[in-house]
């Protein structure tokens, strides 16, 4: 069982699918924006359900396409737990398993490229990253890299594997698409049958250009590719009815985490006590069932809730909240409707590949 490789040529980025052959459930390392189509192109015709994106650090090079395939596919985000990554659904440690249907993925901490980066054991596999290149390593000059890091990464973990485990790295610059753990540990330039000094002598005589993409991918990886930029506000559907836009509910929670908008809850208490709430958020109810008072407070509320920021609506099922949102809209607030809600609406299909509400997108929630 090979996993299915994909490249990247302007960033000579490899992307990994992996998948159970029995159930169809997959999972993707390394995905690249610009390759999107490509990706979700390869999922269809091999019929299968995405299940997770995994990084295997914060790119310099390229952006990630967790988000979109979070929203175009239905899968949930899994990112180291030392990258920063504060948007992944799932922050993974040394150790901890990935399950697809009857596989298992397992995470590696092998910093040295990065502090934070991982490395994936699958079958007899392993995805490296940048951290074991073919005849080669990740660079350790920036980005919190360390060349002392990256030899015991090296050679206390990777080469721990067993010599026929074959290495899928994250870049090749020569068209090279794999090797093993065998042939890297005998024949590896910079590491084999090197000392820890003379692997760092190595590494610090390198002198590389700053990767050319860093200042821009580094900020949107660390928010699983969401872009901090003009470009992130085109993301929301705009809306034709007196509100800034619908939004999807992984997408205000980027938002949200990096501080550029409010996420407003506009249940009501009972609501929220009954079904579960989100940690955090701002509650300001908006009341409109037949025989409920309005809630007499809204407008004074949302505006001293919004405090100048964009204010990001979430009801049960994304109802309410177009209301609400409209309303602020009139208040001189820039509102969004978060598509689906905390539960969800069964008619999801209806909305543009949305999963089903918050509470099943697997962002943070809590019982009431
Ligand atoms: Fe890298």
């Amino acid at each position: 069982m090979q996993p299915l490789q994909l490249f990247d040529p302007a960033s000579s980025t490899y992307t990994y699918v992996l998948f159970d052959p029995a159930t169809r459930d997959a999972v993707i390392i390394d995905p690249v924006d610009e390759q999107i189509e490509r990706d979700l192109a390869v999922l269809r015709e091999n019929d299968l359900r995405l299940q997770w994106t995994i990084e295997t650090h914060a790119h310099a090079d390229h952006i990630t396409s967790a988000y979109l395939l979070a929203e175009h596919a239905g899968a949930k985000t899994a990112a180291p737990a030392g990258c920063g990554i504060a948007t992944a659904s799932k922050l993974l440690v040394h150790g901890d398993t990935l399950v697809f249907g009857g596989e298992t993925l397992k995470a590696l901490h092998t910093p040295g490229h990065t502090q934070g980066s991982m490395s994936f054991v699958w079958r007899d596999h392993v995805f490296t990253g940048d951290t074991l290149l073919i005849n080669g390593c990740g660079r350790t000059d920036f980005q919190s890299g360390s060349s002392e890091a990256m030899y015991h990464s090296l050679t206390q973990i990777l080469f721990a594997l067993p010599d026929a485990t074959t290495v899928w790295p994250g870049h090749d610059y020569q068209g090279r698409t794999h090797s093993s753990i065998g042939q890297e540990k005998a024949h590896n330039a910079r590491v084999a049958g090197k000392t820890l000094q003379e692997f760092i002598a190595i590494m610090d005589a390198l002198n590389l250009p700053k990767p050319r993409r860093i200042d821009e991918a580094v900020p949107a990886n660390l928010s699983s590719g969401v872009r901090h930029d003009a470009d992130a506000a085109n993301l929301a559907v705009k809306s034709a009815e007196g509100y800034a836009g619908d939004i999807s509910n992984t997408l205000a929670y980027a938002w949200w985490q990096a501080g550029d908008a409010v996420l407003v809850d506009v249940r009501t208490d009972a609501e929220r006590e009954w079904v579960g709430q989100v940690p955090g958020a701002v509650s300001v109810a908006w009341k409109q069932w037949p025989g409920m008072a309005m809630n007499a407070n809204f407008d004074a509320e949302i505006k001293s809730a919004a405090g100048g920021k964009k204010v990001l609506l979430l009801c049960r099922s994304g109802v309410r909240s177009v209301a609400a949102a409209k309303r602020a809209t009139e208040l001189g607030l820039q509102a969004y409707n978060i598509l689906e809600g905390f539960e969800g609406d069964p008619d999801a299909e209806a909305h543009r590949g949305n999963k089903g509400g918050w509470r099943r997108a697997g962002l943070p929630w809590r019982q009431g």
